[in-house]
């Protein structure tokens, strides 16, 4: 996945660079695009879908509005001396997300337990019966 900086770049280029008639707007859009272009800067970038995976690994369900709210209090008491790592999305884990027993295949339907979608403790879960890894936890 590409960073949505970078994506916000893109498509600001190609709305300055296709001349939008109103010359006010096309030069705020400027403006911005040199504020995050500026090369004395950098951003780095953390999202929900981190937090989600992060939960699946480890099998614990975390809903899209907990998801927002983790990501919004990690990112508001990060400390600056650390920064964020995959440790620090798992502290959130432990406060926002719920551990799951069950799962569903969204391939074939089979309803695995987590222990037996997650044998192999190195992977993400996979389905036992036809080995997708399109796998959602069961709320309980
Ligand atoms: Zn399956």
């Amino acid at each position: 996945m590409s960073c949505t900086i970078n994506r916000v770049k893109e498509e600001l280029q190609r709305i300055i660079k296709d001349n939008h008639p109103d010359l006010h707007i096309l030069k705020k859009l400027q403006e911005v695009y040199d504020m995050l272009n500026n090369p004395d800067l950098g951003f780095v970038e953390w999202g929900t879908e981190d937090l989600h995976t992060q939960a699946k690994y480890y099998g614990m369900y975390l809903s899209e509005e907990d998801a927002q709210q983790a990501l919004k209090d990690m990112i508001q008491h990060h400390d600056c001396n650390y920064g964020i790592t995959w440790d620090t999305i798992n502290s959130y884990l432990d406060d926002y997300a719920k551990p799951i027993t069950k799962m569903i295949c969204n391939e074939c339907g089979y309803d695995p337990s987590f222990k037996e979608a997650t044998n192999n403790e190195d992977d993400f879960p996979h389905c036992p019966s036809c080995g997708s890894d399109d796998l959602d936890p069961v709320k309980e």
